[in-house]
């Protein structure tokens, strides 16, 4: 397991990307985000959001890896949700993980171009897991690239719609949360990341 104290918070450098940002600072943010390339299984915080389908009965990818290490256990908490429809969130407990809960949300599908209503699909796994970690209060939260993977959102698109509803949930609720990592697993991701978390958590 990675403790939280041994994922860095990630601070934004001046003049990083070159790009304009679309927020200012929020000096309450300072301290709560963090960019973790890794297998988010691994994680020792309060939850991990899981990229699940419709079922919640565990399939390829995250969703897989997140199952293999919680254990059956979590298959069968997740048979009394009677399945999560895109977009929402639900939460069960984390069983053999490191993590104290799980927050399963459904990507949207992607076939052909992202559209409007895909797009606020994708927004919406961000806010109701959120939504879900605060109601709980939870207090640290790891989020894989929903949909990004076998759903076909383009991840260019998608880092995005990420870093804009979590950096607008949190102008809202700083208070009720102390972390949120974006948990990147491909080294395209993390690049992807990088170049575009200075526009949403600009330094002073
Ligand atoms: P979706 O069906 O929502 O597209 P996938 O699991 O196929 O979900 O992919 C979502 C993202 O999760 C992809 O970027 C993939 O590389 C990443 N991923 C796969 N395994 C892990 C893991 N163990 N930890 C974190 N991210 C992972």
């Amino acid at each position: 397991p990675i403790a939280l104290d041994k994922v860095p918070v990630w601070t934004s450098t001046p003049g990083h990307s070159g790009k304009k940002p679309k927020f200012k600072r929020n000096e309450s943010l300072d301290q709560k985000i963090s960019l973790f390339r890794g297998d988010i299984t691994k994680l020792e915080i309060d939850a991990i959001v899981n990229a699940a389908n419709k079922t919640l009965q565990g399939g390829g990818g995250v969703d897989g890896a997140i199952h293999r290490v919680a254990g059956p256990l979590l298959k069968a908490e997740c048979a009394e949700l009677r399945g999560c429809e895109t977009g929402e969130a639900k939460i069960t407990g984390g069983y053999g993980l490191p993590a104290k809960y799980v927050i399963h949300t459904v990507g949207p599908i992607v076939l052909g171009e992202v559209g409007e209503e895909e797009r606020d699909r994708l927004r919406d796994c961000y806010h109701h897991s959120l939504e879900k970690a605060t109601e709980n209060n939870l207090r640290t939260v790891a989020f894989p690239c929903i949909s990004t993977g076998v759903y076909g959102y383009p991840p260019d698109l998608a880092v995005h719609v990420a870093l804009e509803t979590v950096r607008k949930y949190l102008d809202e609720h700083h208070s009720k949360l102390d972390r949120v990592i974006f948990c990147v697993f491909l080294p395209t991701d993390e690049v992807l990341y990088l170049n575009n978390l200075p526009l949403y958590f600009p330094p002073g």
